[in-house]
């Protein structure tokens, strides 16, 4: 209970505020700075320097045909229990930069000028990283979706990467470049034909292809991935003693898929050997406890991935 002194002191303090001039309060506080931030987060692995470099995050509306063989209610329960919303799918993208100590290689890269909004940050992140596209030497593609090749060429035609070889998987180039397929694949799926003819046409005769489990450059082994796309690939890094497994799409959002193995997104081209293909390397790699990177795990999306009842979960590395 307030004394009759306190009471006083306590009302002679609110008129004191009550007289003080309009907009002191602002005047003390610091300005709001509504310019992005850079998002790269760098770490050394033996003797190579990796570099993950954010390109933005896209959502979509969450609707029954994202995951194709499970209840849309299931899905929601994933997503609220990941503490995110349950009616979008926030997809986040990050690409990997690796000096091998003779070269600097991109593993994928991003949106470009094509994706939604809020996508198509990579070449503004990597200028922050302190890299120009002229000091790439190798575009390492993974598989030919448009989120993971876009920024190869912008729209107007101007390739992003002057100085770069290209370097792809044979089965996704026998498969997208092939004229049959093309004709005879889905009105909904010519799209992203024409797109990797956009990205890959006018050099055509000078993208390199690599196929079967081999090391590419130093340090980074080619490890496929099929399912996803006809010749999705996941790259290995290894130097020092240390490796790290560049996941690409082998699982996309790590709330649903590695919780859920087994579950099918709408771009998994072919939904059964791409859960296969995801159920044999997320075992390994919790079973090796490797380090893992996946395009699109949350920023920095760096970390491992440990069992976690019938599934796994994604454990972010330790943030230096
Ligand atoms: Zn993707």
């Amino acid at each position: 209970m307030l004394t009759r002194r306190q009471t006083m002191t306590a009302s002679t303090a609110l008129a004191a505020a009550a007289v003080l001039p309009a907009g002191s309060t602002s005047e003390a506080a610091a300005a709001k700075r509504s310019e992005r931030l850079p998002a790269v987060y760098r770490f050394a692995l033996g003797e190579l320097e990796v570099t993950l470099v954010h390109d933005g995050h896209a959502r979509r509306p969450l609707d029954a045909n994202y995951v194709r063989n499970a209840a849309l209610e299931e899905v929601r329960t994933a997503l609220l229990d990941a503490f995110q919303p349950a009616d979008v799918v926030l997809s986040p993208f990050t690409t990997v930069v690796v000096n091998t100590g003779r070269e600097l290689v991109a593993i994928d890269a991003g949106n470009g000028d094509l994706g939604a909004p809020g996508t198509g940050l990579f070449r503004a992140n990597l200028a922050a990283a302190g890299y120009r596209p002229e000091e790439i030497d190798l575009v390492l593609v993974s598989h030919f979706h448009g989120d993971h090749i876009n920024g190869i060429r912008l729209k107007d035609g101007t390739p992003v990467f002057p100085n770069a070889r290209l370097l792809v998987p044979e089965p996704e180039w026998a498969f997208w470049m092939d004229e049959g397929q093309m004709s005879r694949a889905p009105e909904a799926m010519q799209g992203a034909f024409r797109n990797v003819r956009r990205v890959f046409g006018p050099e055509a005769p000078k993208v390199e292809r690599f196929s079967g489990e081999r090391e590419l450059v130093r340090g980074i082994t080619a490890v496929p991935a099929l399912g996803h796309t006809p010749g999705h690939y996941a790259f290995r890094l290894e130097s020092g003693g240390q490796s790290l497994l560049v996941l690409s799409d082998t699982a996309t959002k790590p709330e649903l898929f590695l919780r859920r193995p087994d579950w099918q997104v709408m771009f998994d081209m072919d939904g059964t050997r791409a859960a296969e293909t995801r159920k044999r390397i997320l075992d390994m790699l919790a079973f090796e406890r490797m380090m893992v990177v996946g395009y699109h795990f949350p920023f920095p999306a760096v970390g491992y991935v440990a069992r976690d009842g019938a599934g796994y979960r994604f454990v972010p590395a330790f943030w230096s």
